[in-house]
């Protein structure tokens, strides 16, 4: 799960990290009012889930509390990546001096969280990480232990080489933005830039956190951070209705029960040279109404071609998704060809029910997917 900046600022304070204050403003005159309670100069901020808004032009630095008022005025109801703006972040402006990377993510090939350091942070760093990979520094979390203590001070003695103070400072950020990364269960925890003041003050001026999902049952409060408008209507519609849904950019989509046979789907998919449009798993259980909410949530997607049914029947049985199949096609008849392989309990049950209908079967794994490739192909010759 994403979150805002002002919510990732909120969380990173909790562990005693520098994050100036800030005042969150949906309206141009509540970011006069923040201006006036801070005292020019101050910085305002777009709030969306995309980074690179300070490029998009949605960061602006404000000398006068005037000034403030018409950045918010400007800025509120931008459109940033896709994103429209809701809401701006006002904070006290800070002289900055350097702007350092720190963040910590996971490392999946190691399977251990990494922590990363660049001198080079900032707006830049996407391209400093492709160009110049070398200057982006990596330290891996031990699994219980850890960031060790001495690992991040080598690290940061190469960032600031010739400033001991910053870099024992520097040292001490990266210890506890690692345990905030690890008692929150985040995926990304990401300081950009974390700046070193005209003053010698290291403050982090902007946060970004995503918070892992498969973890959220252990944070109940966390719930209250989803921001709906920010999410996937089709990935939002899909969770409501209980099915595990991720939109993916090909053409061939897919309904499957259970995941790993989702994921083998996708790749025989790829492996026979087509894109899956999406993962989605409908669960164990058959319920017909689970059938006819994936079909609707599939065809939203204007990419998809051609729907694949892969259902092997243990607990789901084939009766109830050919059920919900012809419960779907009789209220609306779908856009696309649907090939469908429906294996295992009541199988034969189900094959009666689907005959005459305006669909493709087949037995095999292998067969179903070549099938449904074609079939994309046919509607128009995707390559
Ligand atoms: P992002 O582009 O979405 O990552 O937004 P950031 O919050 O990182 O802001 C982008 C850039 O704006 C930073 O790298 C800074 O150079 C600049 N910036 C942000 N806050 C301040 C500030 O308080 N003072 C000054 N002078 N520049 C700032
Ligand atoms: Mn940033």
């Amino acid at each position: 799960m994403n979150i805002h900046e002002y919510q990732a600022r909120d969380l990173l304070r909790r562990f005693d990290l520098p994050v100036p204050p800030h005042v969150v403003a949906s309206t141009a005159e509540e970011a006069l009012g923040a201006a006036r309670d801070f005292g020019a100069p101050v910085i305002v901020k777009a709030q969306v889930h995309a980074g690179g808004r300070g490029k998009a032009g949605g960061v602006k630095l404000a000398r006068d509390v005037d000034e403030a008022r018409q950045h918010a005025e400007a800025i509120l109801g931008m459109t940033i990546k896709d994103l429209v703006v809701g809401k701006v972040l006002v904070a006290p402006a800070v002289d900055i001096a350097r702007e350092v990377y720190v963040g910590v993510t996971l490392d999946r090939a190691e399977a251990r969280p990494v922590l990363m350091l660049s001198a080079e942070g900032g707006i830049d760093i996407e391209e400093v990480a492709q160009r110049t990979p070398e200057k982006i520094l990596r330290a891996h979390l031990h699994p219980w232990r850890g960031l060790p203590g001495y690992e991040a001070r080598r690290l940061c003695f190469q960032v600031f080489p010739d400033d001991a103070r910053a870099a024992l400072g520097l040292a001490r950020i990266c210890s506890r933005l690692a345990d905030a990364f690890d008692q929150i269960d985040a995926t990304l925890a990401e300081i950009n830039p974390l700046v070193l003041t005209k003053s010698g003050e290291l403050l982090a001026i902007d946060a970004k956190i995503n918070l892992d999902d498969n973890a959220l049952a252990r944070h109940p409060d966390f719930e209250a951070l989803r921001d709906l408008d920010a999410e996937d209507a089709r990935e939002r519609k899909a969770r409501a209705k209980g099915l595990s849904y991720i939109h993916l950019e090909g053409d061939v989509a897919c309904v499957v029960n259970g995941a790993g046979l989702a994921m083998a789907t996708m790749d025989l998919i790829q492996h026979y040279g087509g894109r899956p449009a999406n993962f989605l798993d409908i669960g164990g259980s058959s319920n017909p109404e689970k059938v006819t909410t994936a079909l609707e949530i599939i065809q939203s997607d204007p990419n998809v071609r051609v729907i694949l049914f892969n259902i092997f029947g243990g607990i789901t049985r084939c009766d109830d998704v050919a059920q919900g199949l012809l419960m779907a096609l009789e209220s609306s008849p779908p856009r696309v060809p649907i090939v469908v392989r429906l294996i295992g309990t009541n199988e034969e049950r189900a094959r009666e029910m689907l005959q005459g209908a305006s669909l493709e079967t087949a037995s095999g794994m292998d067969e179903v997917v070549q099938r449904a490739i074609a079939a994309a192909r046919g509607k128009g010759g995707s390559s």
